[in-house]
């Protein structure tokens, strides 16, 4: 195809001539086309924000799935009753976090800290154990919830809906 204004050859696909500038659609379907790509680069660049903290929250509820076999397995039902649970709260704000990343974060940071709080009261050498998986899943918590905020910030005040 030949662009009809300068007469390149162009993509038979192309809203607009890429030597020229000439547009090769209607301006309503060229402003459409436009609005599609910016969204679609949008939702792409949040799922980068959003993919380390929303993969911290699934880990740490894929961890709490491992326990939850093993006291199954010893049939102690309280506590695989417990870890289930936990791990279900985790899975779920992980998948949360696709929508609403920012409040699944801060919720599984909360989540994560009472509950590291509550085994400590429970039994004081429970927060040795494995401190440094607790402290890297912490730093991976807030790293997320700080990359939700400044995509947050950082699109809030641009109307995506207003194409080229
Ligand atoms: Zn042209």
């Amino acid at each position: 195809m030949n662009c009809p204004s300068c007469s390149k050859k162009i993509n038979p696909k192309a809203i607009r001539c890429p030597y020229c500038k000439a547009l090769l659609v209607s301006k309503e379907k060229f402003s459409s086309v436009v609005k599609k790509r910016k969204e679609k680069s949008l939702e792409r660049e949040k799922k980068e924000f959003i993919k380390s903290g929303r993969n911290t929250l699934l880990i740490v509820g894929g961890l709490n799935v491992i326990p939850l076999f093993i006291y199954l397995s010893h049939g102690d039902n309280l506590s695989a009753i417990i870890e289930g649970t936990i791990a279900g709260m985790f899975l779920g704000l992980g998948l949360l976090a696709t929508r609403v990343p920012y409040a699944a974060l801060l919720s599984g940071i909360i989540l994560y800290i009472l509950l590291t709080g509550l085994s400590a009261v429970a039994d004081p050498e429970s927060i040795i154990n494995g401190l440094i998986i607790k402290i890297i899943v912490i730093y991976y918590l807030f790293k997320g919830m700080r990359a939700a905020n400044k995509f947050k910030k950082k699109y809030k005040n641009i109307d995506i809906l207003d194409a080229a």
